[in-house]
C-alpha cells in the first residue's frame, strides 16, 4: 500500500466529537449500556469518503458510493409470465375459437401485430405481440387440428400473465441507493440494467493484533502455561467477511515498548486498529495503559456479557488519524465486542445492518442476572409446529470459543430481564452470515 496516499486519506478522516470522555490519565472506567456505547461510537465515527471504480461483478459486498439510476426498463418490453397462448382478452366474447398464427419465444418476437381472432403460442419471458394482452396457460389450452385455439369455455382477466414493461424497474427511477451494501440480489439487478461499472467506497483497511505473553502461533509447540492465539484468525475471518482489507500485525508481548511503536505505525496505513487483550485494569493489561499514551481514547465497562471492557476512540499521528479498538481477550468477548460495537461503526456511511432479533421459546431454564444485558450462546431450532425453539449451548464461559462454534445464535437477554424460565419467549440473534 501506498504510505502517501494512506496518508492523505487519513486527513479525511476527522474525530467529530473530541470531547468525548478522552483520558490519558488512570481513572474509574464508566460503565454505559449496550445502546449507550453503540451510540457514542456512531456520533464520533466520520466515514471514509473514498471511492473507486470496479468492475460490476467484483461488487459482492463493497458499498455503493452513489444512488443506481436505472437507464433502461426492466423488463423491456411487455412480456408472457407463462408458457402457452397470448390474444386480447376481449376476443373471448367475440369467439369461439382462435387462430395461432404463429410463435413468441424468449429471444425470438413474433414479429407482427395479432389480428381479432387469433394467438400466437407464447414462452416464458417471450415479448406480447401488439394487440394481445393477456395469457392462457399451456395446460389450460385446448387445440385442435394443430392450429385452433378452442376458448368455448376459457375464462381469464384481462392482463392475466402479462409482464408489463417497466414493472421490475422503470427508467429513471432510482433502483439502488447511495450506502448500499452489494449482495447477490443487488448484484443481479445492476446486471438486469446492463451496468458494467460501478463506484464504490474504497475497502476499510483493518488492522489487527492480539497482546499476551501467554499467546503462541499455531503450528508451534505450545510452552507451559500458554494458549494459541485463536483470536487474530476469528477476526480476521469476521473483517475478511465483512469486506475489509485486512493488516496482520501478528502477536504483541505484554511490554508497552512493544506494543506502542506498534500502534503508533501502523496509523498512517489503517483506518481502524484492533486489538485484543490487555484492556482490563488488571497488573499486565498493557494495551490500556500504551492506548492512554497514544490517543483520544475511551475506556468503557459495557453493561454486558460477556465483553464487559471496551477500549474505543482516535489515535492521531501528525496527519493521519485511526479509530483503535481495544477488544477483551477472552474469545466470545471478543466477538461479541465486534458484533456490537466494531461491525456497525465499519458500516459508518452505510445503513446499520444489525441482523433483527427473532422471537424463540426458551426450551430450558436460563440463570440471568438482572441489570446487565446478556448474550448467552444458543442452539436453535424449529419444532413440528413450526415455532423457533431455542435451548444453551452448556457452559457459558467467556472463553469458550466451543460454546460459539458449537452454538447457531446468541440469546439476547436485556438487562430488566431476570432468569428465564423454560416456556419463555426469548430473542435470539440467528449467526449466519453474521460473524
Ligand atoms: P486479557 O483480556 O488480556 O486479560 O485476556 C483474557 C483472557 O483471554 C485470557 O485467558 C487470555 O489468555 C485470553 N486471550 C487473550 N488473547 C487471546 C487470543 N488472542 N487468543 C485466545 N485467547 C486469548
Ligand atoms: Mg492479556
Amino acid at each position: 500500500m501506498n504510505c502517501r496516499n494512506a496518508q492523505q486519506s487519513r486527513l479525511r478522516i476527522k474525530l467529530k466529537n473530541n470531547d468525548i470522555m478522552s483520558q490519558s490519565q488512570e481513572i474509574e472506567t464508566p460503565s454505559f449500556t449496550v445502546s449507550q456505547v453503540q451510540q457514542q461510537i456512531q456520533d464520533t465515527i466520520v466515514p471514509v469518503e473514498e471511492f473507486e471504480q470496479i468492475s460490476a461483478v467484483q461488487g459482492l459486498n463493497r458499498i455503493l458510493a452513489s444512488d443506481i439510476v436505472a437507464g433502461i426498463d426492466v423488463p423491456s418490453f411487455d412480456n408472457s409470465a407463462m408458457d402457452g397462448y397470448a390474444f386480447a382478452e376481449c376476443d373471448l366474447r367475440l369467439h369461439t375459437e382462435l387462430t395461432i398464427v404463429g410463435r413468441s419465444y424468449a429471444g425470438h418476437p413474433f414479429q407482427n401485430r395479432l389480428q381479432p381472432g387469433q394467438a400466437v403460442q407464447i414462452t416464458t419471458g417471450a415479448q406480447m405481440p401488439a394487440y394481445a394482452d393477456s395469457v392462457l396457460p399451456q395446460e389450460l389450452a385446448i387445440v385442435r387440428e394443430e392450429s385452433i385455439l378452442d376458448i368455448r369455455e376459457i375464462k381469464i382477466r384481462r392482463g392475466q400473465h402479462r409482464r408489463m414493461r417497466g414493472e421490475d424497474l422503470a427508467a429513471g427511477k432510482v433502483a439502488l441507493t447511495k450506502g448500499t451494501r452489494l449482495g447477490p440480489a443487488e448484484l443481479g439487478l445492476l446486471a438486469a440494467l446492463g451496468k458494467t461499472d460501478i463506484a464504490v467506497q474504497r475497502p476499510l483497511r483493518v488492522a489487527i493484533f492480539s497482546t499476551g505473553d501467554e499467546l503462541g502461533l499455531p503450528g508451534q509447540p505450545l510452552n507451559p502455561g500458554c494458549v494459541y492465539d485463536s483470536n487474530r484468525v476469528t477476526l480476521h475471518a469476521m473483517l475478511t467477511r465483512f469486506g475489509a482489507q485486512v493488516l496482520d500485525l501478528g502477536i504483541l508481548k505484554d511490554d508497552p515498548a512493544e506494543i506502542k511503536p506498534a500502534i503508533v505505525n501502523i496509523v498512517p496505513q489503517a483506518d481502524v486498529i484492533i486489538t485484543s487483550g490487555g484492556v482490563s485494569n488488571g497488573a499486565a493489561d498493557f494495551t490500556r495503559q500504551v492506548l492512554q499514551q497514544c490517543g483520544h481514547i475511551n475506556f468503557w465497562s459495557v453493561n454486558m456479557r460477556p465483553g464487559r471492557p471496551l477500549a474505543f476512540g482516535q489515535i492521531n499521528q501528525g496527519h493521519d488519524n485511526s479509530y483503535v479498538f481495544g477488544l477483551p481477550g477472552n474469545p466470545v468477548a471478543m466477538m461479541a465486542g465486534f458484533y456490537f460495537f466494531v461491525r456497525p461503526a465499519l458500516h459508518s456511511g452505510a445503513p446499520v445492518s444489525m441482523t433483527p432479533a427473532v422471537k424463540a421459546i426458551a426450551n430450558m431454564d436460563m440463570p440471568k442476572k438482572v441489570g446487565r444485558t446478556e448474550f448467552q450462546r444458543g442452539i436453535c431450532k424449529i419444532n413440528s409446529n413450526g415455532n423457533l425453539h431455542v435451548s444453551l449451548t452448556g457452559e457459558q464461559g467467556s472463553g469458550m470459543l466451543s460454546s460459539m462454534a458449537e452454538a447457531n445464535c446468541l440469546i439476547m437477554l436485556s438487562p430488566e430481564q431476570e432468569d428465564i424460565v423454560s416456556g419463555d419467549t426469548v430473542k435470539v440473534l440467528i449467526f449466519e452470515g453474521l460473524l
